[in-house]
């Protein structure tokens, strides 16, 4: 893969051409699978595709288009979906052994919400076993390679969806966001991924990870085709008890106005010695263009950034534990075959032991020991107010600025097996952790490249705006697109 290669077509025209019947979204399709079967093999950022269901969907839009219905704003977009969104067609595996042959009774409310626009789905995604890593090696079907340099990861735990992307699978796909996983492989695969304010998306059929945190939005070529698919996405669902209510503008149109008076802040903690020096001169460079495009750059502080790593890994594994004791093998999930004399507690144990791979009994593990007592008030109680301390920091900031602009990863993507300890593993969160926390929007752009070991690797830039400023920050990221 190329940096120069041309763009693809904005996905708006494309789906236009679909309606119109210029373009027939079959034969999109069919050229798709065909790229599919030509690399994935090596890449694999699939755990399932939906040939004949992908096909059969193309010629329903076609048909409608032919007729002269319309097919919906999306029409003809194909769209792959990280395997831990429930579909009533295929699997549902969460890359876990646990759910290795589970089938969803009914679609997640992104699914029914897309195919209602016209969109087609060409398959599931692979992931860190349930969402847990940056860097899709936790996969229990084994890692997703990075488009870009084969020996090296895609990032995680979207990792399948930003390959699928960056290969040119498809034309969008869906992730979720928890502590960075939409945003981080997005960077470290040179596409856009963008994660919504909390509850802007419904949950609904999404397989909990961190409740309070998860949010799923959409991959894509360009800001506006991410606005496209994210236009279709939101909007208020009353299967998600923590679905924001309130009208949502369709944003794709309006990314070609620029924000006149823009104040861009630039967390003095965000150009700290940890970044590698490709991602430190990206970031300079797009401050620099920033100020071309007339923007104001604003010096701001954000010393909480340095506790976020460690507020996350308290919040999320203590839902974890709670959100996976359902994979019981009876309720949920794998079950282990027993020996005589052995008995419920047993089937329980060697289930879980069984069905989950060492990260996520990892985090159950954390998870259960924050909230015992004893220990939950020095660490979940202590987790919860150093969250709202984040909140509030943010907020502070914001008086002074529209976005902060950062790098959305301290580093390229790295070789497999390049994060062996877990702690530093997480450390790849340091900047996209706390939008979540504080669950407030967050978008990761390209930037640039970084020439390593021969090849050209993506540095992806990440703003987040105010909660619910969805608006300004899809117009600032055209902006910078733009330049
Ligand atoms: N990498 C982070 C983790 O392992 C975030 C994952 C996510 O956003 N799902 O938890």
């Amino acid at each position: 893969m190329s940096p120069d290669a041309p763009r693809p077509e904005p996905l708006a025209k494309i789906c236009e051409d679909v309606r119109h019947g210029r373009v027939k979204a079959f034969d999109r399709v069919a050229a798709f699978l065909t790229a599919i079967s030509q690399r994935d093999g090596e890449i694999h950022a699939f755990n399932e595709v939906f040939e004949q269901h992908a096909l059969d969907q193309a010629r329903r839009v076609d048909q409608l288009a032919k007729r002269g219905e319309s097919p919906g704003p999306l029409a003809g977009a194909v769209i792959a979906i990280k395997d831990n969104i429930v579909m009533s067609v295929g699997k549902t595996t969460c890359s876990s052994k646990m759910l290795a042959n589970y089938c969803s009774p009914f679609n997640a409310t992104v699914i029914e919400r897309l195919e209602r626009a016209g969109a087609i789905f060409i398959g599931k995604t692979n992931l860190d076993e349930f969402a847990m890593g940056s860097s899709t090696e936790n996969s229990a079907f084994g890692p997703t390679r990075n488009p870009w340099d084969t020996s090296r990861v895609p990032g995680g735990s979207s990792g399948g969806s930003a390959a699928a992307v960056a290969a040119r699978f498809c034309d969008a796909a869906l992730g979720s966001d928890t502590g960075g996983s939409i945003r981080q492989p997005a960077a470290l695969c040179g596409c856009v991924g963008f994660k919504p304010t909390y509850g802007r998306v419904s949950r609904y059929g999404l397989v909990a990870f961190g409740s309070s945190l998860d949010q799923i939005g959409p991959f894509a070529h360009s800001v506006e085709d991410a606005a496209l698919v994210y236009d279709e996405l939101v909007g208020f669902d009353p299967n998600d008890s923590t679905s924001a209510e309130g009208t949502n503008e369709r944003l794709a149109g309006k990314l070609g106005q620029p924000i006149a008076k823009l104040r861009i802040g630039v967390p003095r903690e965000y150009r700290s010695d940890a970044n590698s020096p490709a991602v430190a001169a990206v970031l300079e460079k797009s401050i620099a263009a920033a100020r071309a495009f007339g923007a104001e750059i604003v010096d701001i502080d954000l010393p909480l950034t340095d506790i976020g790593i460690s507020t996350y890994y308290v919040i999320a594994p203590a839902e974890a534990s709670s959100n996976l004791a359902r994979y019981d093998g009876i309720r949920y999930g794998h079950r282990a075959k027993l020996e005589a004399g052995e008995d419920l507690e047993d089937l329980y144990s060697k289930s879980r032991a069984e069905g989950f791979g060492p990260e996520v009994q990892r985090r159950i593990m954390l998870g259960t020991y924050v909230l015992s007592s004893g220990y939950y008030d020095a660490y979940y109680k202590r987790a919860l107010q150093a969250r709202r301390l984040i909140k509030d920091e943010f907020d502070r900031a914001f008086a002074k600025c529209d976005v902060i602009l950062g790098p959305t990863s301290p580093v390229v993507a790295f070789p497999f097996g390049g994060k062996k300890d877990p702690l530093s593993m997480y450390l790849c969160d340091v900047y996209t952790v706390n939008t979540n926390i504080a669950g407030i929007p967050g978008i990761s752009i390209n930037g640039g490249f970084a020439e390593e070991g021969g090849k050209k690797l993506p540095v992806g830039i990440q703003l987040q705006a105010p909660a619910f400023a969805e608006e300004t920050l899809l117009r600032a990221a055209a902006m910078f697109e733009r330049a």
